[in-house]
């Protein structure tokens, strides 16, 4: 951990330095967060946090039996016209936190028995997040940081986590820029997301379980959207080219929250049909990880996932 804080303490005032001028995303608002001013993802000067408790609903590995220590910030880059979070992800809504008190959450997680501290949509308030986490690795924080990200990132800013997160719990949610400008405003996620993955690939090339649990990996999570079967196909085929032992994870869990009832497609859920074909093309792909169950009702992530057979 003593590592960990000097890894932080080497990349933290750079980082912080970035908010007066913010290019933390790709979004290159060039706000002056610390002024007061406010980018795409809404987010200010402090860490502003929805909720936190111990999830059991995250893939079993994240889960175990006690929980992922889970922080939900508020804010988001991305803000995809779907977006089942969208009450405080496309807009700040929650506790405003200090670092101290970002730290003693962090800490109050591990102390319930959490198996490790899960930050949720952390990139925009990643100054914020390092500098508390620092502190808590300081005064005891010992468990693996699960870094659970849209993937919408800089390659540079994953580079900075190398040695300080344990697992990445990375969205590849498009390949196509056009798909992902139309749901996400996002034309160039494909590109971003892309690199930010390889980079977390070279540095979670394997993923290490100890007692069933994940105590370091790349999981890339792909939501399957409605009448985008092929787009996930090409997904799965990228993962198996270029990341082929990170762990995949693919939800069937898409609901049309939000503003998707306008969206066709992705107004709808995906159909049985649909489901059984992209099935059948993983099982050609050799993959590892977890599949969701096609499921009706909201269901949070992991519930209904399925070990594959060669590891968990
Ligand atoms: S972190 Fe927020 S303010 Fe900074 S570049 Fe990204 S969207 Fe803009």
């Amino acid at each position: 951990m003593k590592n960990k804080v000097k890894l932080i303490g080497k990349k933290i005032n750079d980082l912080e330095k970035n908010l007066e001028n913010c290019s933390i995303c790709p979004r290159n608002c060039r706000v002056n967060r610390v002024a007061g001013q406010i980018g795409y993802c809404g987010a200010g000067l402090r860490a502003v946090t929805y909720t936190s408790f111990l999830h059991r609903g995250e893939e079993p590995a994240i889960s175990g039996k006690m929980g992922s220590g889970t922080i939900f910030f508020s804010g988001c880059n991305l803000r995809c016209v779907y977006c089942q979070n969208h009450k405080f992800s496309h807009s700040i809504q929650g506790e405003v936190l200090t670092r101290q008190a970002l730290c003693s959450l962090m800490l109050k997680l591990q102390k319930e028995g959490a198996h490790n501290l899960n930050l949720v949509t952390p990139a925009h308030f990643m100054p914020q997040i390092l500098r508390a986490l620092s502190m808590a690795l300081s005064r005891g924080l010992n468990i693996p940081i699960v870094y659970n990200t849209s993937s919408y990132e800089k390659k540079e800013i994953i580079e900075l986590l190398s040695g300080i997160v344990d697992i990445y719990l990375a969205d590849l949610r498009y390949i196509d820029g056009e798909v992902a400008s139309l749901y996400s405003n996002a034309k160039d996620y494909p590109f971003y997301a892309k690199q930010s993955i390889l980079e977390m690939y070279k540095q979670q090339p394997e993923p290490v379980f100890d007692s069933g649990l994940l105590k370091e990996a790349l999981v890339i999570r792909h939501l399957v959207l409605p009448g985008y079967i092929e787009e996930s196909k090409r997904i799965l085929e990228w993962i198996k080219k270029n990341t082929p032992n990170a762990i995949l994870s693919l939800m069937f869990q898409y609901q049309p929250y939000h503003k998707a009832g306008n969206y066709l497609p992705i107004n709808r859920t995906v159909s049985r049909e649909e489901y059984n074909k992209l099935i059948g093309f993983l099982k050609g792909l050799d993959l590892n990880g977890w599949v969701q169950d096609l499921i009706s009702e909201e269901s949070l992530a992991g519930v209904h996932f399925k070990p594959s057979a060669k590891k968990s």
